[in-house]
């Protein structure tokens, strides 16, 4: 039997805190030793395969998820199913059958179990797509999977859920696999988490990275999961209130790294800053990170192999 992954999860609360560079960059890094599979799970804009320097994000399939099909003969128009409704997807003109906006449903079945006539048939709508790729670097190979979410549709998390089921089976043989998750702190990003042995929660010193990331350790907390903490750009304000909220929510380890031009040279290239600038601070930074990680994973898969 094969065990699972060793998932280290790297959220950020808002978005521009430097996630997908601190997962890319770990990923890097970790491949050295690890078999990596890094899922980028910010379906709304999915964009570590750019920070790779990738034209594309690989082999592509639909994301499907699940869209009730009404059976105009046995529908008497009775409404119970725009009732339960919570996301306004399904509107009714008096007297007529229902209709449904596919982009408003987020795919939770309430109307199916709502309907006294059995008038809602299961069926199912393409939301998205699924790439997977392998990526190659001067210092180690990875799989990389992402999901990208199709333009106007109002729900993350079918597709969030979706990607992160296919980035388990493509790591089912591999040692770590890397989360990135979306922006925000809602029930997506408490599924792209879900089974996490720890989370990086990477974050600025600034008051809405501080709000966010109060936001970001609570799910982790809900979720009993370890906590580290990145804060990005360390020397564009004061940490006081980072390092309090860190110590509120006993956060294990806290890294820092400053604003250099070295990453934001990298970025502009696509490049991974661990590779092109090995000697800047960021790198030395991003280099101890991935040790600390390397040393839990070691520790998690002799736990896994022991009787
Ligand atoms: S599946 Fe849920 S969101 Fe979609 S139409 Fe039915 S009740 Fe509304
Ligand atoms: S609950 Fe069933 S019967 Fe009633 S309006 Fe909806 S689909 Fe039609």
């Amino acid at each position: 039997m094969k065990n699972m992954p060793f998932i280290l999860g790297v959220s950020g609360g808002k978005g521009g805190t430097g996630k997908s560079f601190v997962a890319t960059n770990l990923a890097a890094l970790l491949s050295q030793k690890f078999k990596v599979v890094l899922a980028d799970i910010d379906v709304e804009a999915p964009n570590d395969f750019l920070l790779l320097g990738l034209e594309d994000p690989g082999k592509s399939e639909d994301i499907r998820s699940f869209f009730p099909i009404i059976d105009y003969k046995k529908c008497t128009a009775c409404g119970a199913c725009a009732k339960v409704c919570d996301t306004g997807a399904i509107v009714m003109a008096k007297g007529r059958p229902p209709m449904i906006m596919p982009r408003l449903c987020s795919g939770c079945k309430a109307c199916i179990y709502a309907c006294p006539y059995d008038a809602m048939l299961p069926g199912e709508r393409v939301i998205g797509k699924l790439f997977v790729r392998d990526v190659s670097t001067k210092i180690g190979s990875f799989k990389l999977v992402t999901g990208m979410l199709k333009e106007g549709e109002e729900h993350t998390p079918p597709a969030v859920v979706y990607t992160k089921r296919r980035a388990l089976e493509e790591a089912k043989d591999k040692d770590v696999l890397i989360v990135d998750t979306g922006a925000g702190s809602g029930n997506s990003i408490a599924a792209a988490l879900q089974g996490s042995k720890i989370l990086i929660a990477v974050t600025e010193p600034t008051p809405l990275g501080a709000h966010d990331l109060r936001a970001i350790l609570e799910i982790a907390r809900g979720n009993d999961i370890r906590t580290w903490m990145i804060i990005n750009r360390s020397n564009i304000g004061p940490e006081d209130e980072l390092l309090k909220i860190a110590d509120e929510y006993n956060v294990e380890k806290v890294f820092r790294i400053p604003y250099s031009k070295e990453v934001v040279l990298s970025y502009a290239k696509g490049k991974l800053v661990v590779i092109e600038n090995p000697d800047s601070e960021p790198a030395r930074v991003l280099r101890r990170v991935a040790e600390e990680v390397s040393a839990l994973i070691r520790r998690s898969l002799v736990e896994v192999k022991s009787p």
